[in-house]
C-alpha cells in the first residue's frame, strides 16, 4: 500500500477528501488538526500550549506537533493482532509489527522542515511518501467558502478573519513545501473547485495508477 500526503489550502476540502479516501482505500489516516483540536478538548498540557495559537490561526510549533504525529504514527503502525494474519500477503508480514495499511497525512507538513521530520519519522517504520496530492481551489473560491464555512462551523478558528490569515500563512509557509516535493517528482495538484465527488474522483484516478505501478515486489 501506498502513503500519501493530502496538501490544500484552508477551504480546500484537504480533510473532507482525506477522510473519503480513508474509507475507500482502508488508509490509516491522521489529521495533525484533529490531533490538536482532541488535545486541546481535554486541555492536555499539550492542549493548553496549541489553543491559542490555533485559535490566532498561527502555526503551532515544532515542539508541539512532531512529537503529536511521531505518536500517532506509531501507535497506527504496530498491526493490532499480527497472529490473527492469514493471507499470503499478511503472512509475509508475519512477525512483523507493521501495519500493511498506507497512511494519508492531512495537514501536516505545513513546512519543509516538518516535510524533513515526516521522511525521518517514515524511515525508521522503513516507509516512504509515495505520492503528495495537492488540491488547488482558486482564491475566490475558498473565499467564498470561507463565508459558508464561517457561518456554520464551530471551530474557533473557522472566523473569517483568523481564516484569512490562515490562508495567508499557507501561501507564505506552507506553499513552499510544494516546491520541496515537486523536486522530488511526488507531487500531483488536482482541480478541487468544483463538487467534492468531482475532487474525489480525480484524486481516486491518480491513487489507483500509482497504486498499479507499486506492487509488494515494486515497491
Ligand atoms: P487544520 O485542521 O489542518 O486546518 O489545522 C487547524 C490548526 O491546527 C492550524 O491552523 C494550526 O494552528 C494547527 N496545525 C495543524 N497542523 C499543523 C502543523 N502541521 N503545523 C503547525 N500547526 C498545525
Amino acid at each position: 500500500m501506498i502513503n500519501i500526503v493530502i496538501f490544500g489550502a484552508p477551504g480546500a476540502g484537504k480533510g473532507t477528501q482525506a477522510q473519503l479516501l480513508a474509507e475507500k482505500y482502508d488508509f490509516l489516516h491522521i489529521s495533525t488538526g484533529d490531533l490538536l483540536r482532541q488535545e486541546v478538548a481535554m486541555q492536555t498540557p499539550t492542549g493548553l500550549r496549541a489553543q491559542d495559537i490555533m485559535n490566532r490561526g498561527d502555526l503551532v510549533g515544532d515542539d508541539i506537533v512532531v512529537p503529536l504525529l511521531a505518536r500517532a504514527i506509531k501507535n497506527r503502525s504496530i498491526h493490532p493482532d499480527p497472529d490473527s494474519l492469514v493471507d499470503p500477503w499478511d503472512r509475509e508480514l508475519k512477525g512483523d509489527p507493521h501495519r500493511p495499511e498506507g497512511f494519508i497525512i492531512d495537514g501536516f507538513p505545513r513546512t519543509v522542515g516538518q516535510a524533513q521530520a515526516l521522511e525521518f519519522l517514515f524511515g525508521k517504520l522503513k516507509r516512504k511518501i509515495d505520492l503528495v496530492v495537492a488540491i488547488d481551489v482558486p482564491r475566490e473560491e475558498l473565499v467564498r467558502r470561507i463565508h459558508e464555512r464561517a457561518a456554520i462551523s464551530g471551530r474557533a478558528d473557522d472566523t473569517e478573519e483568523v481564516i484569512r490569515h490562515r490562508i495567508e500563512l499557507y501561501d507564505l509557509q506552507t506553499k513552499p513545501v510544494l516546491d520541496y516535493y515537486r523536486v522530488s517528482g511526488l507531487l500531483v495538484s488536482v482541480d478541487g473547485s468544483e463538487e467534492i465527488s468531482d475532487t474525489n474522483k480525480r484524486i481516486c484516478s491518480i491513487i489507483d495508477y500509482k497504486i498499479s505501478r507499486t506492487t509488494p515486489e515494486n515497491p
